[in-house]
């Protein structure tokens, strides 16, 4: 008995948009298509791939995961289980970081724990002339970072290693940012949905959460210009503290601003340096 595209349209397990999706992704077909198509049989080993994309969605694993890709300000990135999910709402420190430098010719760029690379390389694609730098202690993140860079024509260089270790001495920049792991390692968010499928070093640090924030903080002033912006993102409780240490490190211009959720997602200053 051969099976129809309809059927496997019908599979209640799923959210339909899922069920969409993981079909398109089987298929290799865009949506209207499938619509067109959906008495077509369907071959067996493609039923047989929807079925295991759909058991490990039912098992909790990521769509991004699944379909080995996320969009992200209106690029499609690879992602694999050795990167974070690029979120939506780390879209504003993208947006953010584009003003910082709106104004400069050739802005030197750091993104530092760039995971899929989607915040360096969303930056390097709105600004042809910047100099984006991007770290990460994690050598398969760099892989995945460096396949979406060579995919999306962006120029980013890639410098492995943890924080500031990474980046060569006498670099200077126009602008720091990052999306460091942030949530306090006792929170019982890890254990919960999508989260428990992400790299665990991209998501805590082991600590209060702020451990990475307060490095990222203290080491700014080595790679920055005078002038020169630090903007990180962190969690939906964080902006109070980490606003108090990028005041404490004497960064000036200190405020924070809110994700698409009205949370206060980012924060950031200016470095005003010296004489
Ligand atoms: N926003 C992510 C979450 O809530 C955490 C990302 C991070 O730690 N940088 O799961």
């Amino acid at each position: 008995m051969t099976t129809q595209i309809k059927s496997l349209l019908l599979d209640t397990r799923l959210p339909r948009l899922e069920v969409r999706m993981l079909l398109e992704h089987v298929l290799a077909k865009p949506r209207a298509w499938l619509l067109a198509h959906d008495t077509d049989p369907l071959a067996p080993e493609t039923a047989a791939a929807y079925q295991a994309l759909a058991q490990r969605r039912l098992a909790g694993e990521p769509m991004a995961y699944l379909l080995g890709q996320r969009e992200f300000m209106g690029h499609m990135f690879r992602v694999t289980p050795d990167v974070l999910i690029p979120r939506p709402d780390t879209e504003v420190l993208v947006e953010t970081a584009l003003e910082c430098v709106a104004g400069q010719s050739a802005p030197a760029v750091l993104d530092l724990g760039t995971g899929s690379g989607a915040i360096a390389i969303s930056i390097a694609l709105a600004r042809r002339d910047a100099r984006v730098m991007a770290s990460d202690v994690s050598a398969a993140a760099l892989a995945v970072a460096a396949g979406n860079a060579w995919e999306l024509t962006a120029s980013v260089r890639f410098v492995e290693g943890s924080w500031y270790d990474a980046v060569p001495a006498g670099e200077g920049f126009d602008l720091i940012v990052s999306n460091p792991p942030y949530v306090a390692s006792d929170d019982p968010h890890l254990g919960q949905g999508d989260v428990r499928f992400e790299p665990r070093g991209a998501l805590t640090d082991g600590a209060d959460g702020l451990e990475d924030l307060r490095r990222i903080v203290a080491g700014a002033h080595r790679h920055l210009k005078a002038g020169g912006a630090l903007w990180m993102e962190h969690g939906w409780d964080q902006a109070e503290a980490v606003r108090g240490l990028l005041a404490a490190a004497g960064f000036t211009d200190v405020h924070s601003r809110r994700d698409l959720a009205a949370i206060e997602r980012i924060s950031g200053g200016r470095w005003p340096g010296r004489g």
